[in-house]
Order: structure tokens, then C-alpha cells, then sequence
């Protein structure tokens, strides 16, 4: 069984039509007209492969092949179709539409499977709108109640309830609560390395320990041609100092450790008027706990300091920790297709102690999709990295096929492509 490569690539880039961004990119952020009109085509191409479609209170949307035992918890796989500001093609609508793609082929082959297998495309995984990301799946997974997703207001104080409302994407399946035996996502790399080491595909094993904080440095207002520097409290100043120091701080703990900080949100901001306020967010990621910690510390450290001699104050307001996600290697679908095709693992780092909750799937594909690597996605190589577990379906091996085929049918087609050009400057 094959999936159909030209299929999967011509819904790929029908889909890159909604929401144009920067490059030859997408911006499609959640909860946008175009964010909508990409969940409708997807519909669409569900209804139209015979899956049932269903959407949850979040716009979560689910087609579902149902299976010789419909009793039984269904396969999920999936991913998401919305984008940051400066998304790519492929970043989130690979892992939905070649779900589908699959589903496809598995239909056309006549394959009934056992359990049922269910394309997800969760909402709002990005963030980049509305804080914080992988809302959809936490909601689904019991992590984040659904009034308060709800509740979640963007920059310019929409909420997601209103959003949804607007778009007629609030729809009427009920909000998780139901077993799911297995959940797999194909995705492109989100960082340099599959790439650099020349490998095109690789199972996900882990990700990193992080914290996501969000700070202000607090000053005073005052003006800018009139008061003396020793009296100035200029707050972006601080944050300045302290951005640095968070830099620093990833570069000293390299490669293991990263940090940065990435949003900054001066009051008044003007040119005239010292800012008192200035907000900003920077997260710190590590593979290991202590190394995190250390991090943190450091940078905690820094703002100590830089307040001590500014006069500054630095705020916390909010801290989020997460822990990794680890895949238990002995089951996970990586080393028995590794072993028959010659793929490496995109890392291979050493053994972790099996999450306590087995019976959450979700949670931890919410941690796999911490694994996104800091770089924008413009012109990424169609590599693909996949989380995966419990290969016992065979859905594994088969999503691994597809993989290979889809690769295959990129190579061939960059292949074509050179051979014109080529031609062409001939
Ligand atoms: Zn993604």
C-alpha cells in the first residue's frame, strides 16, 4: 500500500493558499478568517475521503475511519493547520494532511483496520495569538479547562470564545474525556540538525526540561531631555540588561541549555517619555532538570544584580515549567523501523525513567510538541521528525512508509525541478 505523493503535495499547496506570509510562508494564526477557512477546507477533504467529522467546543476538528471494533479507543494522528506570524507550508499541515493522506490510501485499499483512527486538527497549537499554545490538545487531555481557553484574550482583547462564536467554530462535541489508544504526528524538523547531519527522517525520543516566563522591569517616567541620568529610571533599560544576560545565559550552557528572550512591550513607548513598564517574555530550555534550574538561577541572579544597580525592579508574573516528554524507547516505533531502513533518531541521548502516567497519551503529545527547536520555518527541506508509540497497529511502520513515499516523491520532484532549470540555463 501506497499513499498517493502527488495528492498529498497538491493538498499541501492548495492549503498554502489560505493565509499568505512572509517568504512564501503562511501567517495563519489561530481563530483568523484565514485559520477558518483552512479547518473548512480540511472538513471538506474529509467528508469527501467518507470520514466522519466532528468538532469539539474549541474547533478541534476529528474525521474518523471507524473500525471493526468501534468500541475500542481509536488511533489518533494529527497535528495542526494554524501558523505563527512568520509560519511555513509545512509546519503543522504535513502531520494533518498526510494523516489524511493515509487514511486515504487505507480506505482505497479497502482496509478495514480494527480501531477506529481518528485526523486531528487541534486549534491554536502555535500560541502565537492566543497564550498559551497546544490549547487545543490541553484542553482535550484535561490539562486546561475549557472556560479558560475560552477566556484567553489576544493583543487587542478578542477572546477565543468570541472568536470561535464568530467563525462558527464552537461546535458541539463534547470537550476530550474519551481513551485514546495511540496518538502519532509526523512533523518537519523545527531546528538545523536532521538536516546538517544529512538525515531525512527521525523518531522524536525526548524533549527538553523549559520554562516560559513572563517579566517586567519596572522604572519610572520621566522626560527624556530634561532629566538627569542619575535620576532616570528608564525601565527599558533593564529589560535590555537583563535580555542580555539571557542570551549569555543559553550561550554559557550551549548545547545542552538554550535561552532567549523573544517579546518586549514598553509603556508608554514614545519618544519623548522614559518608559516606567517594559514587559517581556524569554524562555529557557535544558535537557536536564538541573541544568534548567541553573539556568534559571543565573538569570534570577542577573536581574538581582542589575536591579541592585539601576534602581530597577524586575517582576515575575508568570512562570510556567514544564517537563519533558520521553518516549519509552523499548516500545517506542523507533527502533524496530530504525533498525530495518537505516534512520537514525534525531537524537539519541541516553535512557529516562518512564513518565508516571501511562494512561495519558495526550499529556505527553502535548510534551512532544515542546521539541520545536527556535527557527523560523522558511524554506525548511521537507524533513520530518515523528513522535510515536506503541507500534503494535502496524500504524507506525505504515506512517513510516508514507513518510519514505512522500520523501521519495520530493526528492524525485526537486530532481525534476533541477533537471529544468538546468535545461533552462542551457
Ligand atoms: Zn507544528
Amino acid at each position: 500500500m501506497q499513499v498517493n505523493g502527488d495528492r498529498l503535495w497538491a493538498d499541501l499547496m492548495a492549503l498554502a493558499q489560505i493565509g499568505a506570509g512572509a517568504a512564501g510562508g503562511n501567517n495563519r494564526m489561530a481563530l483568523t478568517d484565514a485559520d477558518r477557512d483552512a479547518k473548512a477546507l480540511f472538513a471538506h477533504w474529509c467528508r469527501e475521503a467518507g470520514l466522519a467529522v466532528s468538532v469539539d467546543g474549541l474547533g478541534n476538528t476529528f474525521a474518523r475511519l471507524e473500525g471493526r471494533e468501534p468500541s475500542l479507543p481509536p488511533v489518533f494522528a494529527g497535528s495542526h493547520l494554524d501558523t505563527q506570524e512568520s509560519g511555513g507550508r509545512f509546519d503543522g499541515p504535513l502531520g494533518v494532511l498526510a494523516a489524511l493522506e493515509a487514511l486515504r490510501a487505507i480506505t482505497e485499499a479497502g482496509i478495514v483496520p480494527r480501531r477506529p483512527v481518528e485526523v486531528v486538527n487541534w486549534t491554536n497549537e502555535e500560541g502565537a495569538r492566543f497564550s498559551p499554545g497546544l490549547m487545543g490538545s490541553a484542553a482535550f487531555a484535561g490539562t486546561l479547562p475549557l472556560d479558560r481557553a475560552h477566556a484567553v484574550a489576544d493583543r487587542a482583547g478578542r477572546t477565543v470564545g468570541a472568536e470561535l462564536a464568530r467563525l462558527g467554530w464552537n461546535g458541539a462535541a463534547p470537550m476530550g474525556g474519551r481513551p485514546v489508544d495511540a496518538y502519532f504526528e509526523l512533523h518537519i524538523e523545527q531546528g538545523p540538525l536532521l538536516e546538517a547531519a544529512g538525515v531525512t527522517i527521525g523518531a522524536v525520543t525526548q524533549s527538553c526540561h523549559s520554562a516560559f516566563t513572563d517579566a517586567v522591569c519596572h522604572g519610572e517616567t520621566s522626560h527624556i531631555q530634561s532629566t538627569p541620568m542619575p535620576q532616570r529610571r528608564n525601565a527599558l533599560w533593564g529589560a535590555a540588561r537583563l535580555i542580555d544576560a539571557i542570551e549569555r545565559t543559553g550561550f554559557a550552557h550551549a548545547p545542552d541549555g538554550t535561552a532567549s528572550a523573544v517579546v518586549i512591550d514598553a509603556w508608554p513607548n514614545n519618544r519623548i517619555v522614559l518608559p516606567s513598564r517594559a514587559g517581556f517574555s524569554y524562555g529557557v530550555m535544558h535537557l536536564e532538570e538541573d541544568g534548567l534550574a541553573a539556568m534559571v538561577a543565573a538569570i534570577d541572579a542577573s536581574a538581582e544584580a542589575i536591579a541592585a544597580e539601576t534602581g530597577l525592579r524586575f517582576e515575575t508574573v508568570l512562570r510556567r515549567v514544564r517537563r519533558p516528554f520521553h518516549t519509552r524507547r523499548r516500545r517506542s516505533a523507533n527502533s524496530a523501523p530504525t533498525a530495518r531502513t537505516g534512520w537514525r533518531p534525531a537524537r539519541s541521548r541516553r535512557r529516562w525513567p518512564a513518565p508516571p502516567d501511562r494512561s495519558a497519551p495526550m499529556g505527553r503529545k502535548a510534551a512532544v510538541r515542546l521539541l520545536r527547536l527556535r527557527r523560523p520555518q522558511h524554506g525548511v527541506p521537507l524533513q520530518h521528525a515523528m513522535g510515536a508509540r506503541a507500534e503494535r497497529h502496524g500504524l507506525a511502520t505504515r506512517l513510516l512508509r508514507i513518510a519514505r513515499a512522500h520523501v521519495g516523491a520530493y526528492a524525485a520532484r526537486k530532481a525534476r525541478e533541477a533537471e529544468r532549470q538546468g535545461s533552462r540555463a542551457r
